[in-house]
């Protein structure tokens, strides 16, 4: 029997966090706030994330910021707290 195994790389933007100039393209948007994971797949599929970075990325070129690891949870909190505020409204 043989066993696949492997890693695969995903990526989920989870919100868009105020607007800055990209210092790469030079457009004035708002920059995308996205978590990156890096899977160990068995049989292909994704089963422990072995690694998690938070990056702040301009959505035109993909051109990014890695955020520390703790501020990244910050932001998940506040994002959290105004979905919660928006949705009780
Ligand atoms: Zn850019």
């Amino acid at each position: 029997m043989f066993i696949i195994w492997g890693s695969r790389h995903s990526s989920k933007v989870l919100a868009e966090i105020g607007h800055f100039n990209c210092s790469h393209c030079h457009n004035t948007v708002p920059f995308n706030f996205v978590k990156h994971i890096d899977w160990f797949t068995l049989y292909f599929i994704p089963v422990i994330p072995m690694h998690t970075e938070y990056w702040a990325e301009c959505p035109i070129c993909s051109y990014g910021l890695e955020i520390e690891k703790k501020r990244a949870k910050e932001i998940l909190i506040e994002l959290k707290e105004e979905k919660q505020k928006y949705e009780a409204q």
